[in-house]
Formats: C-alpha cells, structure tokens, sequence
C-alpha cells in the first residue's frame, strides 16, 4: 500500500498544503515519523495531548475498556460505569450548578448541544458572541464564530446571531431580555490567545444576569489545566451556566462534553422525550481513557507544570521580531513582527523537529502549547531553538 499516495488521492483535503508528516508512533511530548524522524509536539495536537502522547494510565485504561465493552446502546439509555465514573469525577471538580454532564463527540457538538440547551430552556432564540472567537465547524457552532471568511461560504446560517467587542465595555447592553445565551472563550484561543480582562467577563456575567441571559463558557481549548487551573474560568471568579469541553478531555480520545445545572437539563428530558440524543456520544471507551486522563491530571497536580512553561517562555521568548508572548500557562500565543517571518520561524522549526504553528484567525501569531509533562530541559532547549530561529530570520 503507497499510504502517502492514498492519503494525497483519497482523504479529503482541508488545504493545498497539508504538513504531511508520515506518522509512525508517538510518546510523552514526542512524535517519530516514517523516515527515523523525532519531532517534539509543542501544540499537543492543539491542546489536546496535554498528557503527552500514549500516557500509559490512559492507554491501560483503553485496553481495558476495549475488553469489557465497547459501544452498547446511543447515550442516556444503558448505565454505563465508565460513563458515570467520569461524570461523577468531572462534577466534583466544579461549582455545583454545573451538576450535570451530557457527552458528546467532539468540541463542536459540545457547543451545539450548549446552544440548543440554552434555546430550549429560555424559550428564546437570540446569540451573542464575540468577534474573533472560534467554537467549531458545523452549522450551529459556525453560527457563533466571529470571523466572516468562515461563515460567508455558508450563508445563510443561524440567524439572530450578534457579535461584540471581547473586552469591550461598551457593548454589553446588546445583551438584552431577548438573548437567550452569550457564549465565549474565557481565553480566546483560534483568535489569536486573547484572554478577557477579570473585571470585564464580571460584567459580562452580571449583564447576563440582570437579563435572564444565560452565559456559555467554551472551554474546549482552555480546559484540563492548560492555562495553570483545571478552567479557565477559575480564575476569573467568574461561573458560567454552561460549559463546553473537549480535546484534552479524552487524553487523546474523542470525546466532548458540556455541564449544566440539574434544573436546566430537565427541559431536554420534555417536549418531546429525546429531543437531544447522540449515538456515540459518552462512548464507554472514551469515558475511559477521560478518566484515567483526569484522575492522572489531578493526582499528578499537572496544573502547575502550565505555571512553570509560562514563565520558562516569557523569560526565554524576548527580542528581535517578537512582539510579545501573551496569554496564560501553557496556552501562549508567540505574536511575531510579520506573516513572512512566522511563516519561516515555523517551517525553519519544523526542520529542526520542533511542531509549531499558528492558529486559525491570526498567522502572525506562534502557538506555544506544549504538553504539561514536558520535561524542563526540553522546554527550555526548544525554547531557545525557537528563539535562535526568529533571531536568524528578524
Ligand atoms: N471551541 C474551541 C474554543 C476550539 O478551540 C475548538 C477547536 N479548535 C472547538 C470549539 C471545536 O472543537 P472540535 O474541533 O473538537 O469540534
């Protein structure tokens, strides 16, 4: 089998130009490819092997899972262990009015399930979200991503669907009586790691309150200890009335999820019965592997490793070309002088065997991402790579 041939004539592409890396195994914060190549993962799959890859309690806890059962029945019917498990380790780890856990897939049908709760349960039909934000790429969630390039092509959408200013004071009276839900990255990641202003998202939050608005907090990218808290929104003595998540979730398993209160979830149950089920959605499988993940980041108090990457960069990521590195732990965003400049660093980086990239609204701006486990030595020596290479090309 000529895989490459096949990966070129019969995986639908998303660009012209794919990265292309033959992936043979991959290992903590490495990947090696085909040809002997080792390459150090510094965007963790886009924020999703913070574990690093193949962490062992995840993989055993996979195999074992694998052996007991795989799927069974579409989610919400059939007590499954793993499931609940998760559900019950997940709630203990949050305010109690996020209470209840429905699974899902993937980031994107985290927050189309967000959207519609918030729809059903207001009984009104009114978004705002934000400029510059990402929450995923089907009809729903595209709605209430705030860049135009991306919704154009697939007008018409959700309609009634507003953007603001992210940290803007000035437009939070658009939040109004008819909003059903505001819903936003604590931290935006695809935007370019832009993180709200504490005093700004309290406003946010007590608009939404004095509006009977409901507040989405989508922290798909900024979950499971990337930003040196397990959310990000404990930082911010902020809590939302639901919360989206995915990609770290699954230690390298597909799985989504969004929390809400007990008394919010009730409307899915009426009018009618099922009127929000999923097939695979909690596959026990991927419950597993979430739970080893997240009982691993917990007893390994992971978070911390997020503090020490962010200060090791922006002590390391300073002079010529560099902007300034923004952003909390280790969802960092590297802002360079120009696109012909990053574009360089980055390929210049991959060369050298080192995975970067930049994120989908902003190609000015080098993702710094690394896996929690990354050892120190590592960190730093990529980090100076990095910084060698901008110094090369300034
Ligand atoms: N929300 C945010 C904040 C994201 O960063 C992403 C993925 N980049 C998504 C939603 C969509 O997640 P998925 O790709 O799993 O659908």
């Amino acid at each position: 089998m000529d895989y490459p041939k096949s990966f070129y004539e019969h995986i639908a592409q998303t660009s012209d130009d794919p990265m292309g890396l033959m992936i043979r195994r991959a290992e903590g914060p490495f990947i090696y490819t085909d040809d002997g190549k080792r390459y150090v993962d510094f965007i963790s799959g886009i924020a999703v092997s913070s574990l690093g890859h193949c962490h062992p309690n995840v993989v055993q806890a996979v195999k074992d899972q694998v052996e007991r059962h795989m799927h069974v029945m579409v989610y919400g019917e059939y007590i499954q262990k793993p499931q609940s498990e998760l559900a019950e380790l997940l709630t203990s780890q949050v305010p109690s009015n996020l209470d209840r856990v429905y699974f899902v897939n993937s980031g994107t049908e985290a927050n189309e399930g967000a959207l519609k709760l918030a729809k059903k349960y207001t009984g009104k039909h009114k978004f705002i979200s934000f400029h510059n934000s990402y929450h995923g790429d089907t009809h729903g969630s595209l709605s209430v991503t705030g860049r135009d390039v991306y919704r154009d092509p697939y007008q018409p959408l959700l309609p009634d669907v507003y953007f603001l200013s992210f940290n803007d004071d000035s437009e939070l009276h658009k939040i109004d009586e008819e909003t059903a839900a505001v819903i936003m990255e604590p931290i935006q990641g695809e935007g370019g790691i832009i993180p709200a202003d504490t005093d700004w998202l309290q406003k946010v939050r007590k608009r939404c309150n004095d509006t009977g608005t409901l507040l989405i907090f989508d922290e798909v990218q900024t979950g499971f200890g990337r930003t040196g808290t397990l959310f990000a929104f404990q930082q911010y003595n902020v809590v939302p009335d639901i919360m989206s998540l995915a990609k770290a979730l699954g230690g390298g398993m597909p799985i989504g999820a969004f929390l809400s209160s007990s008394k919010i979830f009730e409307t899915f149950k009426y009018d009618p019965p099922l009127n929000h089920v999923t097939t695979f959605g909690g596959h026990p499988v991927s419950c597993a592997a979430a739970y080893a993940a997240l009982k691993t980041l917990l007893d390994d108090d992971l978070m911390k490793n997020a503090i020490t990457i962010e200060n090791t960069a922006r002590s390391i990521l300073k002079g010529k070309g560099i902007v300034e590195v923004r952003g909390k732990g280790a969802m960092l965003g590297l802002q360079l002088r120009d696109f012909e400049l990053t574009r360089k660093v980055v390929k210049a980086c991959l060369d050298e065997g080192i995975i970067l990239g930049w994120t989908l609204h902003s190609n000015t701006l080098i993702r710094i991402a690394p896996p929690l486990i990354i050892d120190h030595d590592l960190l730093k020596d990529v980090l100076n790579k990095i910084k060698a290479t901008i110094l090369l090309y300034a």
